[in-house]
């Protein structure tokens, strides 16, 4: 039996990403070879990785003058090609969490880094207000925080290179791509398998590289963007897995459906949050993510953790208990988590209240 799946990432996936994946492990096409076995630079597969572009370009509506890559090294690659290739004196960045931090780090290492707003203070529990220098060479923010649940709605209109850390909302909203100048993340929340990383970058912007510093080939952007991410062998697998469920994407109404069930899931399980006797919500109102739900017990219960999670165990509920840096539970409710999920949980965490209290 399925269980209903609130993890992190790698998390739910769609069931249409899990048959045709299979499938072709199997056998891809009528090639007489697994998709494990298939050359990257075959016909076949070709169509595979401009399959997966088209439909991540059509998707998300990333207008003419931008370039799509799919490439290992995960979203924390990206913390640090973004500094080496385009920091040169001054970056400005939001700390909202642990992934924001980390990209912070990375930067230090280039240049100066001003931090233009953090929740930190507050243990991360709201998304802050930011103004945007005109004198940094690039603003980075983090839209979606898996780990603490706070996320931003909206596009901010910047005067300087706008890049965005999506790894974890990417695909359930509709979003102005023409705001940034790049978008990236790991594909292993809402667009399928962990081991491959996107990024959607204006083709201007390669333009600000610094041009004195000896960048590595595999480091470089436009190494990448010139092979169409192919200078070294792609993750086919995981971008096979990718065009599946950007398929499924596009079958189920494209990202304004996925943000209607988004604020569904998301209001259900808050809702009951706000309700619960038992359980309480971490993150403020405002800033509460669509797609990771972190909560606590109420004052009196919290010896009751393990309880709960147990518990969740015996109605199939997985992917529940929080992260390390916070504790209590969080579910991840990205885009393949139904809202029959979602009920399974508040069921759950209604019997469990009914049992305590
Ligand atoms: N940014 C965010 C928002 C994330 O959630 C994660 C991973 N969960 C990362 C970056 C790091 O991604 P990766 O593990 O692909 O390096």
């Amino acid at each position: 039996m399925r269980k209903h799946i609130f993890n992190a990432g790698p998390c739910k996936l769609p069931d249409s990403t899990l048959e045709n994946v299979s499938k072709a492990v199997l056998e891809f096409g009528n090639t007489g070879q697994s998709i494990m076995e298939v050359s990257h630079r075959s016909a076949d597969f070709q169509a595979v990785y401009e399959e997966a572009v088209a439909l991540f370009k059509e998707v998300l509506n990333i207008p003419e003058g931008y370039s799509v890559l799919f490439l290992g090294g995960g979203a924390s690659m990206q913390f640090c090609m973004i500094p080496f290739n385009f920091l040169k004196t001054k970056a400005a960045y939001v700390n909202t969490g642990t992934w924001s931090t980390a990209a912070i780090k990375e930067a230090k290492m280039w240049g100066e880094v001003e931090i233009v707003a953090s929740s930190e203070a507050d243990g991360f529990t709201y998304y802050p207000e930011f103004t945007i220098p005109s004198d940094v060479d690039y603003m980075h923010i983090t839209s979606n925080n898996t780990i603490r649940g706070t996320e931003i709605f909206y596009d901010p209109t910047s005067p300087v290179p706008l890049i965005c850390d999506m790894s974890s909302d990417i695909c359930s909203r509709p979003v102005d791509v023409s705001k940034y100048a790049m978008i990236y993340g790991g594909c292993q929340k809402n667009l399928g398998p962990a081991g491959v990383t996107f990024v959607i970058i204006k083709d201007d912007f390669l333009n600000n590289v610094v041009a004195d510093r000896m960048i590595p080939t595999m480091l470089r952007y436009k190494t990448h963007v010139d092979k169409e991410s192919m200078y070294n062998t792609p993750p086919c697998i995981n971008i096979f897995g990718v065009k599946e469920t950007l398929k499924w994407v596009k079958a189920m109404g494209g990202v304004e459906a996925m943000e209607k069930l988004a604020i569904e899931r998301a209001d259900m399980l808050y809702a009951e949050l706000e309700r619960s006797k038992v359980f309480r919500p971490v993150v403020k109102e405002g800033s509460r993510s669509r797609m990771n739900i972190p909560f606590l017990l109420r004052e009196g219960y919290e010896s009751l953790e393990k309880e709960f999670l147990d518990f969740a165990k015996t109605k199939n509920l997985v992917g529940l208990k929080g992260h390390r840096s916070v504790g209590g539970f969080r579910a991840s409710t990205y885009n393949a988590c139904t809202i029959e999920d979602v009920k399974a949980l508040v069921a759950a965490m209604q019997e469990f209240e009914a049992k305590h209290i």
